[in-house]
């Protein structure tokens, strides 16, 4: 039996943060990893280039049940301060749009930079370690796996959500929280696609199909590409308010974000003999112009229909509802949203009130972010947090 200061669960971006920090602080850190070599999702992120933060990043852009979980940490540990290890490490960076920060070269400069500040705290990192029995007695936790048994005063919950699992992601962290006896908010795929039937299986033939809309699900509203695809919706705008969607709810696209009010009806006094088919078509991709018109059911020049079919018609681009019958699942979800539940941790060190020495960070936790760079600044932020606390 070797012992630690602390053992963390899972070498993926919260894990890693979490037992660089603790090591350099002097703490004897063991990270144990399930896969052969550690932050696999990392490799993977931003298409390989990793999104690694957001400099937009502030509480309202994360979903959580306690809105205010989020705020500590994340205030504690910005993005700036990732920024700043970054261009310590001489990793070259840009920003795509909307404050996302990615690589120029490669997601693997993440993953080597996080090695790199794990050595620096002579963390022990042991991947390929199927984790066994989990035990807790006189304020110690007790980690066996196939080669070893290890055990420490802190024990750390940091194995992700069970999205991508061809990947290695797994629901290990809510079965082992509820072991002992805390609270898992139900988890479900978030940044995901959403899938279509009924009526709106109509729009599968558009697949392939990108525009720019307003979104909207609920108190969401992002404004970014949508794209059809064969099952259904996609792109940015559909991914955002797929986290915000629950089984029944309606998404509405506004299809014309820049359209003013009245619109149409100025178009017919501009131009009486135009078709809504030929105004749309210099808006939008011919295919989707076409799907709307028809669907919309007016033909024929704009001065032989009413003024009150064409606000008709502009109230519908405008808002057009789609009910999603499901998402891709986990399969193809970008990050799982809900998880152990933030009721019983503190926000400022991420360790459980009830079970001293039991922490959880990343996306095990119930706190997920907006697509662009928010989950991992998250991860960071949490990782950082229960770092200084170890
Ligand atoms: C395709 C894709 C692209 C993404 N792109 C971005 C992006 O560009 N920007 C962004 O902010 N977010 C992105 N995300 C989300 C981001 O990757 C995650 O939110 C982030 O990795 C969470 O960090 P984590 O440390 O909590 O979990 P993870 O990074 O998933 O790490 C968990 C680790 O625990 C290990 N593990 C799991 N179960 C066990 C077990 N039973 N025993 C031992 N080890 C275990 C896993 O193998 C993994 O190494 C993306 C996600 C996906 C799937």
């Amino acid at each position: 039996m070797t012992s630690y200061d602390a053992i963390i669960l899972g070498a993926g971006a919260a894990g890693m943060m979490c037992a660089a920090q603790a090591g350099q602080r002097g703490r004897r850190v063991l990270v144990l990893e399930h896969a052969d070599k550690p932050g696999r999702k990392i490799l993977i992120s931003g298409g390989g280039r990793c999104n690694f933060t957001n400099i937009h990043t502030a509480p309202e852009r994360f979903l959580s049940a306690n809105p205010h979980f989020a705020k500590s940490a994340l205030s504690r540990y910005t993005p700036q301060d990732f920024l700043a290890l970054v261009e310590r490490h001489g990793i070259a960076w840009h920003e795509k749009t909307l404050g996302q920060l990615f690589c120029d070269g490669s997601a693997r400069q993440i993953v080597d930079l996080l090695l790199a500040e794990c050595a620096a705290g002579d963390v022990t990192l042991s991947c390929g370690q199927t984790i066994g029995p989990v035990e807790h007695a006189d304020g110690r936790f007790t980690v066996t796996t196939e080669g070893q048994v290890a055990e420490a005063p802190s024990l750390v919950i940091a194995t992700g959500g069970p999205s991508i699992p061809k990947i290695g992601a797994t629901a290990y962290a809510y079965e082992l929280a509820r072991r002992f006896g805390l609270k898992v908010v139900e988890p479900r795929p978030a940044l995901v696609p959403l899938t279509l039937s009924g009526e709106d299986v109509l729009f599968r033939e558009l697949s392939g199909v990108a525009t720019e809309v307003v979104a909207r699900c609920g108190p969401a509203a992002f404004r970014e590409a949508a794209l059809f695809t064969h099952r259904g919706l996609s792109g940015p705008a559909i991914l955002q308010v797929s986290s915000y969607w629950r089984r029944g709810d309606t998404v509405e696209i506004d299809f014309l974000p820049d359209a003013a009010a009245g619109w149409l009806l100025q178009a017919k006094q501009r131009n009486p003999r135009g078709t809504l088919r030929g105004i749309l078509r210099a808006a939008l991709p011919d295919r989707l112009a076409d799907a709307l018109c028809d669907r919309l059911g007016l033909d024929g020049p704009l001065a032989n229909l009413t003024d009150a079919a064409l606000q008709g018609a502009e109230a519908r681009l405008a808002a057009r509802p789609f009910r999603p019958n499901g998402s891709e699942g986990f399969a193809k979800a970008e990050v799982t949203a809900g998880g152990i539940s933030t009721a019983e941790f503190s926000s400022k060190t991420m360790e459980a009130r009830r079970v001293p020495g039991l922490y959880a960070i990343g996306e095990a936790v119930d706190v997920t972010g907006w697509l662009g760079g928010y989950n991992f600044q998250w991860a960071w932020a949490s990782g950082w947090a229960a770092g200084q606390a170890l």
